[in-house]
């Protein structure tokens, strides 16, 4: 298989390919990524919650661990919420006690998981994964893993 990947080169440029890449996503979804601390993942998905209408402020959930948003207006992809989580503090028991299982089987939602490897064990099998590798201060990849 071809390679899947772009590199941006500007946090406005991950954005704007989240904006893009908010658009071809469906109700449902759980999008995982991956990446190390900086890479990128928070600013990605900001230009996804804006690419879907979310309501600012969009606030990273390293802390909170997971924030919601109930779009004012359900998008043209169909999805009514975002559940933006952040398992890099916890482990799988935590998000199973969270709800992390109910997020996913919400048909109107759109799930977006970052540092999904700590809860490996309680992933669904059907997701999508990107990884974001930073090449320099301000380059990024962004490649779909499809394994
Ligand atoms: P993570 O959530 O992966 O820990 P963040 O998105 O919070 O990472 O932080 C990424 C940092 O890298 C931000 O300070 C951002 O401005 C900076 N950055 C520089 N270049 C890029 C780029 N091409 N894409 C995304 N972020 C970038
Ligand atoms: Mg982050």
């Amino acid at each position: 298989m071809e390679k899947i990947s772009m590199t941006t080169h500007s946090a406005e440029e991950t954005q704007r390919f989240g904006r893009e890449l908010a658009n071809t996503l469906v109700p449902g979804t759980l999008l995982c990524l991956r990446g190390d601390l900086g890479a990128g993942k928070t600013t990605l998905v900001q230009g996804i919650l804006e690419g879907l209408g979310a309501e600012r402020p969009f606030v990273s959930p390293t802390f909170v661990l997971m924030k919601q948003y109930e779009l004012p207006q359900a998008s043209a992809t169909g999805i009514k919420r975002i559940y933006h989580a952040d398992a890099y503090r916890v482990g799988a028991k935590d998000f199973v006690e969270l709800g992390f299982a109910e997020w996913c089987a919400d048909q109107h939602g759109l799930v977006i998981l970052e540092w999904p490897e700590r809860i490996a064990e309680i992933l669904p099998k059907k997701r999508i994964i990107l990884s974001i590798t930073a090449l320099s201060e301000n380059d990024r990849e962004i490649k779909v893993v499809t394994k």
